[in-house]
C-alpha cells in the first residue's frame, strides 16, 4: 500500500492487510465501520464549497470511519473533511504578548499569592508547590513552575515538576494515610481548562477509590485479562505497532491512539515513572508544540495508588495520555454533545500524528 493510502480514511483495508496474528489482536480490541455520507449541494452553494473544501466531489461523498475501543468503550467518528470546515475567522491577537502581558499574576509570586499546603510547601529545582484554593478533593495542589511561559520547558524542568508532584503526594499521604489516590494533571493554556495561564501542574491525592475513569481502565484492563489471558497494554500497544502507530523511547511505548478522547491524542506507557518515561513526556510535548504546533494541551497520569488498597492493580502500568484542545484564538469549543454524549468527532489522523512524532523523535535523539 502506498504512504498516502496509509491514512485512518483507509483504517479498514490497513487491518484486513495485517498478519492473522495481529489481525486477531486488533479485533480483540477495536471495531471499524466505514460508511459514506452523500449529499446534493445546489448550484448556488458551489463556489462556496470549492473554496472552502477544495472540490466539490470532497463534499458530496465524505468517508467516515468509527473506530470503537470494545475493551473501553472509548470511540472515535474520523472525517477528515471537517479538518477544513469554514471556522469562526481567528483574531489576530498574539499569542506571545498575551502570554508575557500576564506577567505579574499570583503564580509569578507563588509565596505571596498562593497558599500552602497543611504539610507546607514542597520546593523543587524549578518549581513550587501551592494549594488550591478552590478543591476538587481532599488533597489538591499545584506544581507552580518557575517559568512563567507555559510553552516554555526543559526536560530537567519536566522532570522536576513530576518529582516534585510526587513528593507532594508523599506529604499528603502522610499528613493523611487514607489518602491513596494520586492524579496529576497539566492543563495548558486557557482551551485546556486553566484558569491561570502561569505554567503550572495540578495534582490529587484522594480516598475510598480511584477517579471513574481511572478506575474504570483498571476493570477493562482487569476483564481483558480474564477474557483473553493476555495483558490489555501490552495488546494495545502491539495493535498500534503492528500498522505503524508507535514510537519507543528507551522501555517507554508511544502510541498515537485510534480512539482519541480528542485531537491528536497520545499515549504513553511504561513500567516505572522514571527517568526514561519523564524524558519520554518532555519530548513528546516538545514534538507537540514544535513540530505539531500545538498551544494547548491537557496531560494526565495514571498510576497505581501510592499505598495498598483492597482492589487489584496488578499489571497497571504508568500512564500518560497527552491531547491537544485546539487553538487558542478560536472561540468554537472542541467538545460538544457528540463528545460528552456520544462519540468523539476527531479531525486529525493519528497515522500523521504518529509519522510527525516518529521523526521528531528521532530527530531528538
Ligand atoms: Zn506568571
Amino acid at each position: 500500500m502506498s504512504d498516502a493510502s496509509r491514512g485512518i480514511a483507509n483504517l479498514e483495508e490497513l487491518v484486513q492487510a495485517l498478519a492473522p496474528d495481529d489481525r486477531a489482536r486488533f479485533e480483540r480490541i477495536f471495531k471499524v465501520t466505514t460508511t459514506i455520507g452523500e449529499l446534493k449541494a445546489p448550484e448556488t452553494m458551489h463556489d462556496w464549497i470549492r473554496k472552502y473544501f477544495g472540490s466539490l466531489e470532497a463534499v458530496q461523498k465524505q468517508r467516515i470511519v468509527k473506530v470503537t475501543n470494545l475493551i473501553t468503550l472509548e470511540a472515535a467518528l474520523f472525517n477528515e473533511l471537517r479538518a477544513s470546515r469554514p471556522m469562526e475567522v481567528k483574531d489576530a491577537a498574539d499569542l506571545e504578548q498575551t502570554i508575557l502581558s500576564n506577567v505579574g499574576d499570583p503564580f509569578c509570586k507563588p509565596l505571596e499569592g498562593t497558599p500552602e499546603d497543611v504539610f507546607g510547601r514542597v520546593k523543587g529545582k524549578h518549581c513550587i508547590t501551592a494549594s488550591n484554593v478552590a478543591k476538587y478533593d481532599g488533597f489538591h495542589g499545584l506544581v507552580i513552575f518557575d517559568q512563567h511561559n507555559p510553552l516554555r520547558f526543559t526536560a530537567d524542568e519536566v522532570q522536576d515538576y513530576f518529582d516534585t508532584a510526587l513528593c507532594w503526594a508523599r506529604e499528603a499521604h502522610c499528613a493523611d494515610k487514607e489518602a491513596r489516590y494520586f492524579f496529576l494533571m497539566w492543563n495548558c493554556l486557557w482551551r485546556s481548562g486553566a484558569s491561570i495561564l502561569h505554567g503550572h501542574m495540578q495534582m490529587t491525592l484522594g480516598r475510598g477509590m480511584h477517579y471513574a475513569r481511572v478506575e474504570h481502565l483498571r476493570r477493562s484492563a482487569l476483564l481483558y485479562k480474564l477474557a483473553h489471558g493476555t495483558d490489555y497494554f501490552g495488546d494495545l500497544y502491539a495493535v498500534h505497532r503492528a500498522l505503524g502507530l508507535t514510537s519507543e523511547d528507551e522501555d517507554v511505548r508511544i502510541l498515537s491512539y485510534l480512539a482519541p478522547i480528542k485531537e491528536r491524542e497520545v499515549i504513553l506507557v511504561s513500567q516505572h515513572l522514571d527517568q526514561n518515561l519523564k524524558q519520554a513526556v518532555y519530548r513528546v510535548l516538545k514534538c507537540f508544540v514544535e513540530a505539531l504546533g500545538v498551544r494547548s494541551f491537557n496531560l494526565a497520569l495514571y498510576m497505581q495508588p501510592i499505598d495498598s488498597v483492597p482492589e487489584d492493580w496488578s499489571g497497571f502500568p504508568f500512564v500518560v495520555r497527552i491531547v491537544d484542545r485546539g487553538d487558542p484564538n478560536n472561540k468554537t469549543a472542541d467538545f460538544g454533545a457528540m463528545e460528552l454524549y456520544a462519540s468523539s468527532v476527531i479531525t486529525s489522523d493519528p497515522f500523521q500524528v504518529a509519522q510527525t512524532l516518529a521523526k521528531a523523535l528521532s530527530q531528538q535523539a
